[in-house]
């Protein structure tokens, strides 16, 4: 039987080949390190996970689409941006995860993002494989109208690689529930079909759930209350800090709220708020959600509880919970430094890979409940799958139903998180649980189906 130093040391060297095979993809390799260097007891102590070429295959995605995004902004001039598809691992089901239109995305992001999802989805034990998209464009400052053209050119060339039971696109930074009508419009006209199932994050009428633009914070929420449970305390009266005005944080700020606890924060590229009296969430949605504006506008409306500070790190305000909401690498060594410093009871990642390594590593020291993204925040993946299933079935289910649905996943991805880094000798570290979990799924689909 291999140990598992000698299993550590065949994955370091798969993450040195990885590092030469994928060069310039720093985020992809950050991703990678993160899975492999808790993989070694599992695959130690399983040798059929050892079988040659299997972690190999884990690693390369079975297929990648790259494109030419042509489009024309309203006075007429032509702009070109780079369009991906990244389809991870189809083990457990369609290709599944959102797109993302950022400025900062090429295909290192979007494959860091794939193969997180991979492990992501299989941890909500439903039926889905992983995959992730998305764009250079950046919808900020753009027209509807700008935003529509590009989206109908995106998808004319996304449509031939997606469907239901292939691949089934989101939303994700940039993309929300305009930019999914836009893309499922064209899909449509181009397709001349009525495939519900083939984009998850529709609106409210025309197949989408209730529920999905509120479940990845929720969850996030949810799973930080898991694991506050686990030393005995729950969310009332806590203070969080939570980065970010998109998605996620609004309805982590929602969650957190109806929970009892107080969110003082939100941000964006621009800088950050705090507000003592807790964040509005009223005036942050009308700025946000309908005015497309900035969180200083934030400040300015809300008076004296309210303000603005440009730039600056959002972790440096004292909180009992941080939820970093925006995006990857947000949170670094010299904020965990401060979060720790100011007492922070639980870190909940409802960004993807918000946390620096280092910054994973000095919390845990600290003792710090540390919730990974691919556990905490794969409430929104898990109503995806939901919502599929309400397309598929032609039907639509209550909030209610959807919601108790989402608190069951969330707990069922707590408990297997927390019980599978038990079952390794590492108590309470969600990071091995989660990898290991995630990987025993995916893996045993792989062995079963065959060397493809
Ligand atoms: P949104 O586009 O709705 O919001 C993103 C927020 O993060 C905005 O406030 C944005 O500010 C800020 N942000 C984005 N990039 C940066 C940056 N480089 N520097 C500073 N601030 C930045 O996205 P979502 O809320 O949907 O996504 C947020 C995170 O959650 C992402 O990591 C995403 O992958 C993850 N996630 C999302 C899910 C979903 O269901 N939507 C599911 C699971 C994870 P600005 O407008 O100034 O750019």
């Amino acid at each position: 039987m291999t140990t598992r130093s000698e299993t550590q040391t065949t994955l370091d060297h798969l993450l040195t080949e990885i590092e030469h095979r994928n060069p310039a993809q720093p985020e992809f390799h950050q991703a990678a390190h993160e899975v492999l260097e808790t993989l070694a007891p599992v695959v130690a102590a399983r040798p059929e996970y050892a079988e040659p070429g299997l972690i190999e295959r884990l690693v390369e995605p079975e297929r990648q689409v790259m494109f030419r995004v042509p489009w024309q902004d309203d006075q007429g001039r032509v702009r070109v941006n780079r369009g991906f598809r990244v389809e991870f691992n189809s083990a457990l089901g369609p290709y599944k995860g959102g797109l993302r239109f950022h400025p900062s995305v090429n295909l290192g992001v979007i494959k860091f993002l794939g193969f997180e999802q991979i492990f992501k989805n299989a941890l909500t034990g439903l039926g889905i494989g992983g995959g992730k998209g998305g764009s250079d464009f950046d919808p900020h400052g753009r027209s509807d109208a700008e935003v529509m053209r590009f989206c109908q050119s995106f998808m004319t060339e996304l449509y031939r690689h997606i469907g239901e039971h292939t691949d089934v696109p989101a939303g994700d930074i940039g993309v929300g529930g305009r930019e999914i009508g836009y893309l499922f419009g064209q899909y449509r006209r181009i397709t001349n079909r009525w495939e519900a199932g083939v984009l998850t994050g529709k609106g409210q009428g025309w197949g989408g759930s209730l529920i999905r633009p509120e479940a990845t914070g929720y969850g996030n929420v949810l799973f930080a209350a898991a694991m506050l449970r686990e030393r005995g305390e729950d969310l009332e009266g806590q203070t969080a800090v939570v980065s970010g005005s998109g998605n996620v944080a609004i309805y982590t700020i929602e969650k957190l709220t109806a929970l009892g606890a107080n969110a003082v924060t939100c941000s964006d590229s621009s800088g950050y708020v705090v507000d003592e009296k807790g964040i509005d969430l009223d005036l942050l949605k009308q700025i946000k959600e309908v005015e497309r504006g900035r969180v200083d506008a934030y400040a300015e409306r809300r008076g004296a509880s309210a303000r603005f500070v440009p730039g600056g790190s959002v972790w440096d305000v004292p909180a009992d919970l941080a939820l970093p909401s925006a995006t990857q690498n947000e949170l670094d060594e010299n904020a965990a430094t401060a979060l720790i410093r100011n007492g922070v009871k639980a870190v909940s990642e409802g960004a993807n890979m918000p946390t620096t390594p280092e910054a994973v590593h000095l919390l845990q020291q600290a003792g710090v409940a540390f919730g990974p993204g691919k556990a905490a925040n794969a409430g929104g993946v898990a109503v995806s799958a939901l919502e599929m299933a309400q397309n598929h079935a032609r039907t639509a289910w209550t909030a209610e139903r959807v919601e108790e649905e989402l608190a069951s996943i969330m707990t069922s991805i707590h408990t297997t998180c927390h019980e599978t880094a038990e079952r390794y000798d590492a108590p309470g570290d969600y990071v091995t649980g989660a990898n290991i979990a995630g990987f025993e799924r995916v893996a045993d689909a792989m062995l079963a189906q065959g060397v493809i």
